[in-house]
């Protein structure tokens, strides 16, 4: 169930074995990739790798799993038109997360989420809609409002989110002859005492220097107490005036996870055994962002939820359904972001780059990670392109919506 990084991975390396798929949608979104889809570098089609091509043996279903009867080894599915059951001999769970929200006064009307591929999208027209509402404006306080873009969350989807949509703003703006004067405001918000907490001191010091020097207001030990329809409001009682708050503060395990009526942890994630089999009933696994995997490597503490995370425990346990059954083991080799403007970091296998060299490899990285040839030499033309081209700057924000058949 679930055909993301964790599902999809497993169902690719089961093969000819063969594997059901039950996923809301036919592709895989490619996260590390997603602040460039936001930002225009990438066509966002090119980051999702269509889940028929990547899993070519399995079968697919579009729909969600709304039930579980493990006496009967089956799950209830929900499509578009139908309900109905479907039997398993292994059930894998790949279920994922969400953004997980705190209970902040006016966050959920007025926070945008950074999690799937229609966020990203959401929020490159927000933000090209924020310059043309700054053109129209109508005095100077509300100009500033519309040039000011504040994110809660400073790990790597809200530093590398606010660096690509900072540099769609700056490439934007040459045409936006009124506004090239114009100051503009990112401020980057987290509870925690420094930026990117899970990179070496080293490379989280230089990526926060950067940022700095580049004008980003950085507020650390610093949480969000409100967002209201034009501001938002710090716990330290600043009042931000924005019509930008971007919510990018971690994920929690996917909450069905509660309606299947499976045992959790205290997050609200599957705990699962070393074989990646969950305690409860060894037909069904679990795995990702929606499970609690112990690893030999670490035995002080599970997994994070990450895709380098993901993808190792898909490879044990598509082994593992396939023929002896071993321990689950993972030495992370090393960390990766781009910082924009051909700008990164990267920790590999204990040595330390940054600046052009760290972008070079973060981007290396992520191109030999992405499935399929087709999706690399697409993302890799993308990228050429971007190099000798301005980026696009339209604002397709009815995309999706059509007018349809109606009248005005
Ligand atoms: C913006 C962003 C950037 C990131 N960047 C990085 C990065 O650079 N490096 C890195 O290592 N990690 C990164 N991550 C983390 C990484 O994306 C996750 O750890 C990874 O996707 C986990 O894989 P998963 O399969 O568990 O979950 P997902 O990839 O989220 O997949 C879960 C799937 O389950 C489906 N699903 C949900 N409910 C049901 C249901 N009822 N029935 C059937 N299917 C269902 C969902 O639609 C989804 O397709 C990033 C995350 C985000 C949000």
């Amino acid at each position: 169930m679930g055909g993301g990084y964790a599902g999809g991975y497993v169902a690719r390396l089961l093969g000819k074995r063969g594997a059901t798929i039950v996923s809301p949608e036919n592709f895989m979104l490619f996260t590390p990739l997603l602040p460039e889809a936001a930002s225009g570098t990438l066509e966002p089609r090119h980051v999702v790798v269509p889940l028929r091509m990547m899993c070519p043996h399995a079968e697919l279903l579009l729909g969600r799993a709304v039930a579980i009867d493990r006496d009967r080894q089956r799950v209830q599915v929900e499509t578009e038109e139908d309900l109905f059951w479907i039997g398993y001999s292994n059930l894998v769970l790949a279920l994922g997360s969400i953004s997980r929200t705190l209970p902040v006064p006016g966050l959920a009307e007025h926070g945008l989420g950074f999690k799937d591929l229609a966020d990203a999208i959401q929020l490159r027209n927000h933000v090209l809609r924020r310059l043309e509402a700054a053109v129209a404006a109508a005095n100077e306080q509300h100009r500033r409002r519309e040039l000011t873009f504040v994110f809660v969350g400073a790990g790597y989807a809200g530093v590398e989110a606010l660096a690509e949509l900072s540099d769609l703003v700056r490439d934007a703006l040459r045409f936006y002859p009124s506004l090239r004067h114009e100051q503009q405001q990112w401020v980057l918000v987290d509870a925690a005492p420094k930026i990117l907490p899970e990179i070496p001191t080293r490379l989280g010091d230089y990526a926060a220097e950067l940022l700095a020097r580049r004008g980003v207001d950085i507020r650390v030990n610093t949480t969000l107490g409100a967002a209201e329809a034009h501001a938002v409001v710090l716990s330290d009682g600043a009042r931000i005036l924005t019509n930008t708050l971007v919510w990018t503060a971690g994920v929690r395990a996917h909450p069905v996870l509660g309606e299947l009526g499976l045992p959790l942890d205290e997050r609200g994630r599957i705990p699962v055994r070393p074989t990646l089999q969950t305690e409860f009933d060894e037909r069904v696994w679990a795995l990702g962002d929606c499970a609690r995997v112990p690893n030999e490597a670490t035995p002080e503490h599970p997994d994070p939820p990450t895709c380098q995370h993901a993808l190792r425990q898909a490879r044990r346990l598509a082994k593992n359904l396939k023929g002896e059954r071993r321990p689950y083991r993972y030495r992370m080799l090393g960390q990766v972001a781009t910082l924009g403007r051909y700008r990164g970091i990267a920790d590999v296998l204990g040595l330390r780059f940054r600046g052009f060299l760290g972008w070079w490899i973060t981007r290396t990285y992520h191109l030999y990670q992405l499935p399929l040839l087709t999706r690399k030499l697409r993302v890799l033309t993308d990228w050429t392109v971007a190099l000798f081209f301005r980026r696009d700057i339209v604002e397709l924000r009815t995309l999706g919506h059509p007018r349809g058949l109606r009248d005005e």
